[in-house]
């Protein structure tokens, strides 16, 4: 459990390290923090909220619900941020996330625009690519992505889709990683005149690396909550 002190010290330094790195790009660059509360509970965020933090994100729909549920007087955002199971689709749908990171396949988008369409609802997604080509991560591949987004673009109008998402390289090379990262964004500047606004990249480890490369939304989970 944190207590408060340690909420804002770790909050203040996340966001003092992301200032050095969104200002070396430009002032103009807003980098938006998403703290991952996958790991925590519902009164360590409820004190990194009143830290100031007000993003947080999920891998697990019944997690998000559940938290969802506890902290619902307070005014915060939630994103998912995890692979989305069949099953799990209109319980994700129901709970009306702000954003929605994983949407990895073709597959996914078509099911889950039968199933929005249903319910007479839209929902905002990033299309997360798999930049490093790793075999434990989903997301499409980098050369098929652009083809990809515009299919769903084309074929899902329920799914408002409004960037890309990408995981960095599991590796300790600091060039492999950077590759990873400069891969998803290039994909992202190919989609920004399709209408793309988010290049979500970054976690605790990386998210220093991932703003230098162009990244406009970070997802930090254990650096906040440790
Ligand atoms: C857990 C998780 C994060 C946060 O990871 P940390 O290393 O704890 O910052 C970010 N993105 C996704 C998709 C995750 O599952």
């Amino acid at each position: 459990m944190i207590t408060k002190e340690l909420a804002v010290k770790n909050l203040d330094k996340v966001i003092s390290k992301v200032e050095g790195a969104r200002l070396r790009i430009s002032e103009h660059h807003i980098v938006k923090i998403i703290g991952i509360s996958k790991y925590s509970q519902a009164d360590e965020i409820s004190t990194l909220y009143s830290a100031g933090q007000r993003a947080f994100g999920e891998n697990k729909v019944q997690d998000l619900k559940e938290k969802m549920n506890t902290l619902e007087e307070l005014p915060l955002e939630w994103h998912f941020v995890g692979r989305l199971q069949k099953n799990k689709i209109n319980n994700l749908i129901d709970l009306k996330p702000t954003l929605m990171h994983s949407l990895d396949s073709l597959e996914l988008a078509t099911e889950l625009n039968k199933k929005l369409e249903a319910k007479k609802t839209t929902m905002k997604c990033l299309l997360q690519i798999n930049s490093a080509k790793e075999d434990s991560k989903s997301g499409v591949q980098p050369e098929e992505a652009v083809e990809i987004y515009k299919t769903i673009l084309d074929n899902c109008p329920n799914i408002k889709l409004v960037g890309v998402m990408s995981i960095g390289a599991h590796v300790d090379e600091r060039a492999i990683i950077k590759a990873s990262f400069d891969t998803t964004k290039k994909i992202y500047d190919e989609l920004t005149p399709l209408g793309a606004k988010y290049c979500s990249m970054g976690m605790s480890g990386d998210f220093e690396l991932a703003i230098a490369c162009g990244s406009n939304m970070i997802r930090v989970g254990s650096s906040l909550f440790k």
